[in-house]
């Protein structure tokens, strides 16, 4: 792991965490979806207390973008499920691809030419998914190229294809409808068809399938799903709603105040760019309550922040200082106190992958 600063365990900034709660919401999942259920933990760097959670709340495998965080999962020791690389590989990676994944995810023949090349060298056959590009343009073979691709690949030693794999909503919001979840599983009898086998993992998509799941319009075809934000957040990311029925609160992030003074809510000077290259407009409130906290753009992405408190404000946000308006919060706010706030994936993810931010668990 990346060496940081040594920081006391639960010094602020920190993010608490939640197991009991993601272990129910992974168990509103796994109630729901006949099929395998394979927790995601890149929004959390693969944290193993998080995993453990998720295959207690029914999850049978974990699945994360990054090898290190597989790895970090792996050394603890007692979580022996199945585990997945979500994010294609880099040519740097292969050797330790076989290693350390039980399956991995391939776009690129020359990529999995040469995981084939390291696993027979090792004398194993690693397990691949390819991923096909259903829309959203990010990763994946395009289906036109899926039947030409698998036949490329089937004559890699070392590689065994076993399934097929969907992801949409990341990069351009697509979103998975019925009648796509459709085109995937005609896609995934096209390539049995090429290769004149089952293939056992059709992993048809991400939190943002859950809707369709629940709705009874996912096809029984479908026979995997990888969630990571619906259990971690409780939310739909096609939606931003919450999911019904699951909880929001399985991490809290909380900061210190390290200065609380009413100060004018406009600056005063002659105005260029900001630390980030931006110049922002500020509406003049007359004087107010302003408390910084000690976090910033490093930690976290602030934007993804939701005070906890009602009536509190995040204003804006430097490297190492959050802004917050908090005349109107519940209560006093005085240096020396914790103001919790509530995550958004992206500020989630980012903060738990800070050298600068603890972790602890409830
Ligand atoms: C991140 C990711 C997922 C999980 O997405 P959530 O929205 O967190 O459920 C699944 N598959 C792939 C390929 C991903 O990159």
């Amino acid at each position: 792991m990346i060496e940081g600063p040594r920081l006391d365990a639960e010094r602020a900034p920190v993010v608490t965490v939640r197991p009991a709660v993601l272990e129910r919401n992974a168990r509103r999942v796994a109630d729901r979806f006949d099929g395998e259920l394979v927790g995601v933990t890149k929004g959390v760097s693969g944290d193993p207390r998080v995993a453990r959670a998720m295959l207690e709340g029914g999850a049978t495998a974990i699945a994360d973008s990054r090898l290190v965080n597989l790895r970090r999962l792996r050394e603890t020791g007692d979580i022996d499920c199945e585990c997945y690389l979500l994010r294609t590989p880099m040519r740097s990676e292969v050797e330790d691809v076989v290693r350390d994944v039980d399956v991995s995810m391939q776009s690129e023949p020359s990529i999995l030419r040469a995981i084939g090349a390291a696993a027979s060298r090792r004398d194993v056959d690693h397990r691949a998914v390819l991923a096909v590009d259903v829309g959203d343009r990010r990763e994946g073979i395009m289906p036109d190229d899926l039947e030409s691709t698998l036949a490329t690949v089937e004559t890699f030693d070392g590689v065994e294809v076993v399934g097929i794999a969907a992801h949409v909503g990341s990069l351009n919001g697509v979103v998975p409808t019925a009648e796509s979840a459709a085109h995937f599983v005609e896609l995934v009898e096209r390539a049995e068809r090429t290769v004149s086998r089952q293939l056992p993992i059709r992993s048809g998509g991400s939190s943002n399938a859950l809707s369709l799941c629940f709705a009874g319009d996912l096809p029984t075809e479908v026979t995997q799903l990888r969630v990571g934000e619906a259990i971690l957040l409780g939310t739909d990311p096609a939606t931003g709603e919450v999911l019904p029925g699951f909880e929001t609160d399985a991490f809290v992030l909380s900061a210190d105040v390290i200065e609380c003074k009413p100060k004018p809510s406009t600056p005063d000077g002659t105005i260029r760019r900001d630390a980030f290259g931006e110049s922002p407009t500020v509406e003049d409130r007359g004087t107010r309550d302003r408390a910084i906290v000690a976090l910033g753009r490093v930690d976290v992405a602030v934007e993804g922040l939701t005070p906890v408190r009602d009536g509190i404000d995040v204003l804006g946000a430097s490297s190492d200082h959050t802004v917050l308006d908090v005349t109107d919060a519940r209560g006093t706010v005085r240096p020396g106190d914790s103001i919790a706030f509530s995550p958004e994936y992206g500020a989630l993810a980012r903060s738990v992958a800070s050298q600068y931010v603890t972790t602890a668990y409830e």
